[in-house]
């Protein structure tokens, strides 16, 4: 029997998803491991845990309560049968992984029945952040599923992952939500003003977990201020300024966080092409509050150029993915980017300096 249109309160969008997981659940079609794919911040994580708290809500339907014991349990990650396992910080305190040690535990606990629910589930996020040894220990328990339990990967994308993990599990791709979506939710459920609400939206480009973030906590939208002035800036620096500023960054950013800049500056590039590539009225672009900086930089260096920016910026990600030196790899970005001329020179501009 096909179920569509059920609504899981705690996830807003995603309806697909939902109906395609509430399905299988209550036509006892469970497969044994979901991989939720998608951009950070997108719900994959939120999914996940209304999924778990779907499995064990004590009210037995295809949608939880959320009241219930077992829901608030789950939502406070603190149900017995129900994992939420993170990538942990290295001894260098610079790289997140999700290390074989915690696969190992976790399968100690999957091998026990369920000690208060009807599932154990496993929530593994970031799963793209798995050390080798770790995705080889955990194909033996997608290998070899126990009985009564569903694991749940999250990860960016399928492309860094292990073929034989991602073919043991059902793969469910999450795409961003409508602008108009995040924006009535914003205002709706979180109170933002109808200003706030629709500026969020656009920077979020659908990501309602990042127009959240962005809505309650200021710092971050300074944040993004200094690292689109400081991409700006460098578009004027010479090589050894690039270089310079490349350096900085990989002695003073975690990982995630140079991903996060990479994906910010990549979202800006993309604008840039858009807007070359527009012909009437205004492009569709995510960064709305830097619209004429957008512009002049789509008069100045064109749609092909933007293009090849965007798609190094992409190779830069890749290369992170397979862990690859972080300053080379953003060496050879710097080396990609278009130049403004005339090149100011030796100078540390304000921008780079102030950057944190
Ligand atoms: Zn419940």
């Amino acid at each position: 029997m096909p179920v569509t249109g059920t609504d899981w309160p705690g996830v807003i969008g995603h309806e697909w998803a939902i109906d395609l997981l509430a399905g299988a659940l209550l036509n006892n079609r469970l497969a044994h491991a979901y991989l939720l794919t998608g951009p950070a911040f997108i719900g994959k994580t939120t999914l996940a845990r209304v999924f778990a708290q779907a499995l064990n809500c004590g009210a037995g339907d295809s949608a939880p309560c959320l009241s219930c014991r077992s829901c608030q349990l789950i939502a406070n990650d603190g149900h017995p049968d129900v994992r939420l396992i993170e990538p942990v910080l290295s001894s260098s305190g610079r790289t997140e992984t999700l290390r074989i040690d915690q696969v190992r535990g976790l399968q100690r606990e999957l091998a026990l029945s369920p000690y208060e629910g009807r599932y154990r589930v496993a929530v593994m996020t970031r799963f793209q952040q798995a050390s080798l040894g770790a995705a080889n220990a955990l194909l033996k328990t997608l290998e070899e599923p126990p009985e009564r339990v569903v694991l749940v990967l999250t990860a960016d994308s399928v492309s860094p992952l292990l073929p034989t993990i991602v073919s043991r599990c059902q793969s469910l791709a999450l795409r961003p939500l409508p602008l108009e979506k995040v924006e009535s939710a914003l205002l709706l459920h979180w109170h933002a003003n109808e200003g706030q609400a629709n500026q969020l939206a656009h920077l979020s480009g659908g990501r309602l977990g990042l127009a959240v973030r962005l809505l309650t906590d200021s710092h971050l939208l300074d944040r993004r201020r200094e690292q689109l002035d400081a991409l700006d800036a460098l578009l004027g620096e010479d090589r050894a300024a690039r270089f310079r500023y490349a350096e900085k960054m990989t002695r003073t950013k975690q990982g995630t966080m140079v991903r996060d800049v990479l994906e910010l500056w990549s979202g800006w590039w993309r604008d840039v092409m858009l807007t070359a590539a527009w012909k009437v009225g205004s492009a569709p672009i995510t960064n709305v509050d830097r619209k004429d900086q957008i512009r002049a930089a789509a008069n100045r260096y064109g749609m092909e150029s933007a293009g090849a920016v965007v798609r190094s910026i992409q190779e830069t990600l890749r290369q992170l993915d397979r862990n690859a030196n972080t300053r080379l790899a953003l060496e050879v970005l710097m080396l990609s980017l278009p130049y403004r001329y005339p090149v100011v020179g030796a100078r540390h501009s304000a921008a780079l300096g102030t950057l944190q």
